[in-house]
């Protein structure tokens, strides 16, 4: 017995120096942008992966040379890049997507939103949404998004099933919403559904008040309180619209980032969305709180809520990555692929300088600095040893895909979200060759039909 296992043991040493070391599968690609430390691009590379984990990254001669893998994907016509990172959305939502567009927020708000939200919002509503939501966010490169909704556990639910990642917040508002009539019922909610999903794979709960004009101090104290005793990140929209400045100035004498830092709000990981009348002295507050900013230009555009200081931002050191936010008029859609661009090209038009905001940061905001302002940056946003398995493959095999000369330029300038090949997430496959694995893609947009006819029939006349 003794001798046999012998055997097998110099049998197996044998063979792991004839093959390599064991791994779960090898990904290749023409080129692979890393987006570690030193940015490194390389050119015929691979990506082994071990369960959830990238197990090693490098030229595919030596990953090859060095491991051994159960399953194999080739895309000898393709970028693999670390997965897109969505720091701002509201997923179901997707089942309003143009409900009423071109229209004042005032407008928007009281006249389609609300009543739309108050007669169907349902966790079955909540369900079906987010499925549209993540499939589209998947087809279009994004492997993690940060959320803000109501009957929070249904979109976790949601986004487990489409084996995504998601950094998911009850929205906690002054006001009776569709699932709770005060804010300490979706505190106790948001509570509950901490305990819950605390050491999820793919699910971080977070603390989501909606914003310091639709809270009160003390439940902001509140929700600041609850994410620091579960070391969760809060989520917050801050200084979207100049009115929302002007108002707080007026009543308190102070920006609403001050008026944030003054009571205690910012005492933590935080996720601040939009930032787009952001001064100086909030700038200089926000780094020194490490509170990240989710940018969100197709939503600043469209809403005409103005431009956010992103350059000032970066400079600073402040984390600063990209959101959709939407999609029920204030975007549309939930492609990152298309806000990298808009990010760029809206910082060049209105500094009056095209070297603004070039390709690679555009990069960094959908990938590391997401992860960042996700607090996620030592798992996720760049391809290294040991980080979550979470990356993408985008096809270079379509007419405005060719030629290229820089990969960069090629991904933030030239390249759609419909490009995107292949998508995994926590080491696990769950879009090749442009379709789902993971959701059914005909029975979701069925559902999504019908609940157009539901929520027309329901608004106002
Ligand atoms: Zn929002």
């Amino acid at each position: 017995m003794l001798r046999s296992c012998r055997t097998v043991l110099v049998a197996c040493v044998v063979a792991c120096a004839a093959f390599g070391e064991n791994v779960d599968a090898i990904y290749t690609a023409r080129y692979v942008v890393t987006m570690d430390p030193s940015r490194r691009l390389i050119d015929n590379g691979a990506v082994a992966v071990r369960g959830e984990r990238i197990a090693a990254v490098g030229p595919r001669a030596e990953i090859d040379r060095q491991y051994q893998a159960r399953q194999r994907f080739d895309r000898p016509d393709a970028i693999l890049m670390p997965g897109l990172i969505n720091t701002h959305a509201h997923a179901a939502m997707s089942l309003l997507r143009g409900i009423a567009d071109d229209l004042t927020l005032q407008d928007w708000l009281e006249h389609y939103i609300f009543p739309a939200e108050a007669k169907n919002v349902s966790p079955d509503f909540v369900v079906w949404g987010t499925r549209l939501a993540c499939l589209e966010m998947m087809l279009s490169g994004t492997t993690t998004y940060v959320d803000m909704y109501y009957f929070e556990d249904r979109v976790a639910q949601a986004t487990k099933e489409a084996g995504m990642r998601g950094v998911l917040g009850e929205t906690i508002i002054g006001f009776p919403v569709p699932d709770a009539k005060t804010p300490a019922e979706s505190l106790a909610f948001t509570e509950r559904f901490i305990q819950q999903y605390k050491n999820d794979p793919l699910v971080v709960p977070a603390v989501a008040p909606h914003a310091l004009y639709t809270n009160n101090d003390s439940d902001l104290r509140a929700c600041r309180r609850l994410a620091n005793k579960y070391g969760v990140p809060l989520v917050i929209h801050l200084s979207e619209t100049k009115r929302e400045n002007d108002d707080t100035r007026g009543k308190r004498g102070m920006s609403p980032t001050q008026v944030l830092d003054i009571i205690g709000v910012l005492d933590g990981p935080t996720i601040a969305a939009h930032g787009v009348w952001l001064d100086d002295r909030d700038i200089a507050l926000l780094k020194q709180h490490g509170t990240g900013i989710a940018h969100c230009p197709s939503s600043n555009m469209k809403l005409a809520s103005g431009v956010a200081p992103v350059l000032k931002l970066l400079a600073a050191g402040v984390p600063t990555g990209l959101g959709t936010d939407g999609p029920a008029g204030s975007n549309n859609d939930f492609d990152l692929m298309e806000e990298m661009n808009l990010a760029s090209d809206l910082q060049k038009v209105t500094s009056g300088d095209p070297r603004a905001l070039p390709a690679m940061q555009a990069i960094e905001m959908a990938t590391i600095l997401g992860a960042r302002v996700a607090g996620l940056e030592k798992e996720i946003g760049s391809l290294e040893t040991g980080k979550r398995a979470d990356f993408i493959t985008l096809r270079l095999d379509q007419p405005h895909a060719v030629p290229m000369y820089n990969v960069y330029s090629q991904i933030v300038y030239a390249l759609k979200g419909s490009d995107v090949q292949d998508v995994t997430v926590n080491g696990k496959p769950i879009v090749r060759d442009g379709k789902s694995l993971t959701l059914n893609a005909a029975q979701i947009m069925d559902k999504a039909r019908e609940y157009r006819a539901k929520v027309s029939a329901s608004l106002p006349r």
